[in-house]
């Protein structure tokens, strides 16, 4: 079989992670993979320098994963036509609301028959309703889109503490052993599963839960009611995808995409210290996003305001009072300590 080139588009905190490991994964794979790995930067200025040249000179990505050195292998390039050109993979990597746009610069550059795989936690509210991010990739570029997700809080994974992920595909003989190749290392397991949309499902709904988990820190909460944050949170997501995505498999929440991420975002991630930030300040979330983040980005308050919007279309807040209520805390419409009185009288409890 002959070798596959990798692209990545994206090159934030997670996407910095993920080249270091498919940059190393290429190198000790010769047989499999061409050695270079093109990575798509988002092109901006750091103290003066483009942020690409550093990439290139230094090995780092020093805004978004400093003090972590990438093989020289992967090559930071800010023309994302470029980028994607003859690649047999692309690895998408970046914030949910960038990808349209991302892809609308690479038509007519996508080699016929190559993989797209997202690792995108998020969803695209179109006019038909809710759309996955690994199906807007497949119609804007016309390939078909795997996906992976799990509890990989990015500077953990970037430490080579060990975790595990789930890579959704749709042929799992026909691809998983690659796709193995391409991601799996000692501290990063990958279970591959022919599952895509509960595993996306899961990765960006619990973005909003984690945002709840935040809101009871901030309240001085204790374990307790984040574990109810954590239970009702998955309630909800389990019925949004019995609604949302017919065909949806329960299993899948057993995998590290579901409960497991839940659980690490609702500790350790980033939209759990916006809901702390949310209740210890009463600036708005953008303006949080740039102090508490530098340039990094919350998923969880987007998402919460996609699916809000949607739920009050089809009259349906009352079945997802958490999702409802994070959102209303979000924009400033509910005074967090309601939080509490949400869970108390979830319609799980009836
Ligand atoms: P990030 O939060 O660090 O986001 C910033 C990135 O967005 C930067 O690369 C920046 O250059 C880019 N950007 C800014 N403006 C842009 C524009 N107009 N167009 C295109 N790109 C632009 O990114 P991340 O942490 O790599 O997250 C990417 C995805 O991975 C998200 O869906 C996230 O939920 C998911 N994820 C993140 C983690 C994590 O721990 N960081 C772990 C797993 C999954
Ligand atoms: P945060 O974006 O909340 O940090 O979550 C990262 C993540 O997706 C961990 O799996």
């Amino acid at each position: 079989m002959s070798k596959k080139t990798v692209s990545i588009i994206g090159s934030g905190n997670w996407g910095s992670v993920i080249a270091k490991i498919v940059g190393k994964n290429v190198i000790d794979n010769p047989d499999k993979f061409e050695r270079t790995v093109r990575m798509w930067m988002y092109e901006e200025m750091v103290d003066g320098q483009k942020l690409t040249e550093i990439v290139n000179t230094k090995h780092e990505n020093v805004k978004y994963l400093p003090g972590v050195k990438l093989s020289e292998n992967v090559v930071a390039n800010p023309d994302v036509a470029e980028t994607v050109k003859g690649a047999d993979i692309l690895i998408f990597v970046l914030p949910h609301q960038f990808v349209r746009p991302t892809c609308k610069h690479m038509e007519g550059h996508v080699k016929k028959g190559a993989l797209a795989v997202s690792l995108i936690k998020g969803f695209a509210i179109t006019e038909d309703g809710i759309q996955l991010i690994s199906n807007m990739i497949t119609e804007c570029i016309g390939i078909d889109c795997a996906v992976l997700m799990g509890a990989n809080l990015a500077g953990e994974v970037a430490d080579e503490q060990f975790c595990e992920t789930t890579i959704g595909n749709s042929d799992k003989k026909k691809m998983g052993k690659m796709l193995n190749d391409l991601f799996e290392t000692s501290y990063f397991r990958c279970t591959v599963i022919e599952d895509i949309k509960t595993v996306e499902m899961c990765g960006a709904l619990k973005n909003v839960v984690g945002i709840g988990a935040g809101i009871v820190d901030g309240l001085n909460y204790g374990d307790n009611t984040k574990a109810a944050v954590i239970r009702l949170g998955l309630m909800e997501m389990v019925e949004f995808g019995k609604i949302f995505f017919p065909g949806c498999k329960m299993e899948t929440f057993f995998e590290s995409c579901g409960v497991a991420d839940l659980v690490a975002t609702c500790h350790g991630g980033r939209n759990r210290m916006l809901g702390e930030a949310v209740v210890k300040s009463d600036k708005p979330i953008k303006e949080l996003e740039k102090e508490i983040l530098h340039g990094q980005s919350f998923q969880g308050p987007l998402v919460a305001k996609e699916i809000y919007g949607m739920l009050a279309e089809k009259n349906m807040l009352s079945r997802f009072p958490l999702f409802a209520a994070i959102h209303t805390i979000c924009e400033r419409k509910m005074d967090p300590r309601q939080f509490i009185d949400c869970l108390r009288e979830h319609p799980e409890h009836v």
